[in-house]
């Protein structure tokens, strides 16, 4: 596996302390860059200034992963906690957590009753209200020597491979996506010969909470088109209605997104190029929301025509979310296909 994924698998970057990945990142991409940015809450961006004349292109994805917040410890030592970003309550229990302090790292489980002894009506749906962290204390004092409320937790699962191609995780979604930035700013930065726009590659912060890194640094950059990266569902396991969610197969290649914030020419240039250079792709469709950080971009200023191309993933906010390699592979060469073959004069009304 490539050194950058696996780095970047094993930091964390819950949202809102983002820093120990994006700081990664930037050893990366500094050296390919013409030069980086990073901004007040941590988003990176690396760029190749082509030329003044030609259109700026964003190529964009998340640097953060959801997680949860020490919120209450109490007279026992256990510490209650709240989610940040959309983590399932109901897969959290009896798994091992990492509560990420100033002084390191503080090793926890979320306490799951037995079996045997629990009540009929603990069986019931789980709230975050209701998990607590026992980090092996015997009351409050020692626990708040060792962490305090506001302290990020994930859970300690990192990486494994299933098989050569096949790789499952913790937060996948979107580190992944950071690392396949970086891995096409690689490309376009060693075939700048043909390259033909400036482009600005955004490790963004907060997307988790409502895409505001993304939001943050696209009214900066005010680039003439994003393409951006997150992962999409897979929706190829036991249980899901093909019907009502679509049809992405693990496997099969990134999703290119059809919906009122995925511009209609830019989206037609992705497929374009998908079709010419045999690059496998799927579709998926969005009505409103992508829920990605092309819902913050697009509508960025006087409007930013922008794609989004995905990383079909299974079990999505779970710490074993499930993805393929080539997969990934397939998306950065999709990207950097797509970016190398836009003009220097690229315009994209629809009128
Ligand atoms: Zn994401």
């Amino acid at each position: 596996m490539h050194p950058l994924l696996e780095t970047l698998l094993i930091t964390p970057s819950p949202t809102g302390y983002e820093s120990a990945g994006q700081a990664e990142w930037l050893k990366f991409v500094t050296p390919l860059a013409d030069e980086t940015l990073t901004d007040a809450y941590g988003s990176a961006a690396a760029m190749l200034n082509v030329s003044d004349e030609a259109i700026t292109v964003m190529i964009e994805a998340h640097a953060d992963e959801i997680g949860m917040v020490v919120q209450h410890v109490d007279e026992q030592g256990f510490v209650w906690v709240q989610r940040i970003g959309g983590s399932d309550p109901t897969i959290a229990r009896a798994r091992r957590v990492r509560i990420h302090t100033g002084s390191g790292v503080v090793s926890g489980v979320i306490g799951h009753t037995a079996i045997h002894i629990q009540d009929k009506d603990q069986n019931k749906p789980f709230a975050w209200k209701d998990l607590f962290v026992d980090i092996g204390v015997a009351n409050r004092e020692e626990a708040l020597a060792l962490v305090r409320v506001g302290d990020p937790i994930t859970y300690a699962d990192d990486f494994d491979l299933l098989t050569d191609d096949i790789i499952t995780g913790r937060a996948l979604d979107n580190r992944i996506g950071g690392y396949a930035i970086a891995r096409v700013f690689e490309n376009l930065a060693a075939r700048r010969a043909e390259l033909k726009v400036n482009v600005v590659a955004l490790n963004a912060v907060q997307e988790e909470i409502g895409g505001f890194g993304a939001r943050m640094m696209s009214y900066r950059f005010n680039p003439d088109c994003a393409i951006v990266t997150d992962v999409t569902h897979a929706t190829d396991t036991p249980g899901i209605n093909q019907r009502e969610h679509g049809k992405v197969v693990l496997g099969e290649g990134p999703a290119i997104q059809h919906g009122t914030s995925c511009h209609p020419k830019l989206v037609a240039h992705l497929v374009a190029v998908a079709e010419a250079r045999a690059i496998p792709h799927q579709h998926e469709a969005s009505s409103v929301r992508t829920g990605t950080d092309t819902d913050s971009i697009f509508f960025t200023r006087q409007g930013i025509p922008s794609a989004l191309v995905s990383l079909p993933l299974r079990y999505m906010h779970s710490p074993v979310e499930t993805a393929s390699l080539t997969d990934v592979d397939h998306l950065v060469a999709l990207m950097t296909e797509a970016v190398l073959a836009l003009d220097r004069h690229q315009r994209f009304s629809v009128l």
